[in-house]
């Protein structure tokens, strides 16, 4: 894979070199126009910023020296702990001209400064917490935080996006409007029956999965925010046709995704249907 690191200092030089290491192909992009030095005087040094250079077969003691004590002094001079403590230090520049060392220098790009990343703050945003929820053990207590936080901030959300709503012409795009909400609707049904057929669903849910998807809000709204900053000229036509089927989805989507889970036997109600063949 090719990897951009931008910032070629002892945290960048570290991940560049591990990524090297595991066979990719990594450019580092450093803003600084000469090679870096003289950033902090000796600095506590942690296992997280010498592991690799250990590993690579630096010999500790020839890069750090060690102290047995730690003590904190008061203002006025006293001292506050006083306590045996071993620990590292080492000095900025050793570290890095060694890390440098360990990576290919005409990888390692000076005078380049990345100015901007043209992301998508919505995927981005989604790329996040994917990554977060699968990758991080963590995750849950920060997704359990936010959850109690989040709801004023869809009110401001879907406020603003209200706002540009212009009620005034949806009269005008209702054929637009009319197919855009049948063709999502044929999308969601035909997409998720072809999707479970081919995934070996049992054939009594294949077409039941679309009724469940049919709601709409969140993603779309956030669609249509992008849109009015991208594409401008055509901004009020989509805005009008996606926040009017939102209110069409928003109503009927809760509703159909009921009767899904009451026709396949899985919402729990009693009085739900057993589910039906389908031919
Ligand atoms: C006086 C002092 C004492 C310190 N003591 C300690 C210590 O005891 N222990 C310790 O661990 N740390 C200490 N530090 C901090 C130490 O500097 C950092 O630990 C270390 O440098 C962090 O490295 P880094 O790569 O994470 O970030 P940085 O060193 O801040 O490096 C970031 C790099 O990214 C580059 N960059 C930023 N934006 C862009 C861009 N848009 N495009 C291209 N390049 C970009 C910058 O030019 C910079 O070189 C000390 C710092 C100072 C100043």
């Amino acid at each position: 894979m090719d990897v951009a690191v931008v910032g070629g200092s002892l945290g960048g030089l570290t991940a560049a070199c591990l990524l090297a290491d595991a066979g990719h192909s990594v450019t580092v992009f450093e803003r600084s126009p000469a090679e870096l030095e003289e950033r902090g005087a000796g600095i506590g040094f942690l296992p997280a910023t010498y592991r690799y250079l250990v590993e690579r077969g630096v010999a500790l003691d020839t890069i750090a020296v060690t102290t047995n004590h730690i003590r904190y002094l008061c203002r006025d001079g006293s001292i506050g702990h006083d306590d045996e403590h071993r620990y590292l230090f080492s000095s900025w520049n050793t570290v890095y001209r060694r890390l440098l060392g360990c990576f290919d220098r005409s990888s390692y790009r000076l005078a380049h400064e990345l100015c901007a990343i043209d992301l998508s703050p919505l995927v981005a945003s989604l790329a996040v917490g994917a990554t977060m929820a699968n990758l991080s053990t963590k995750s849950r207590r920060l997704f359990d935080a936010l959850g109690h936080t989040d709801p004023p901030l869809y009110v401001i959300f879907f406020v603003l996006a209200g706002a540009d709503l212009e009620l005034s012409l949806l009269p005008s795009l209702g054929v637009l409007g009319a197919a855009y909400v049948l063709c999502r609707a044929a999308g969601k049904l035909g997409g998720a029956w072809l999707g479970a057929r081919r995934g070996g669903f049992p054939v009594a849910s294949q077409r039941l999965f679309g009724f469940s998807l049919l709601a709409q809000a969140g993603l779309a709204v956030g669609l249509v925010l992008v849109t009015r900053q991208r594409f401008p000229d055509i901004a009020s036509t989509v805005t009008t046709v996606v926040l009017g089927a939102v209110v069409v989805f928003e109503i009927a989507g809760p509703l159909s995704a009921r009767f899904a889970l009451d026709r396949s036997g899985e919402s729990g109600s009693e009085t739900a249907a057993p589910p039906r063949a389908v031919p």
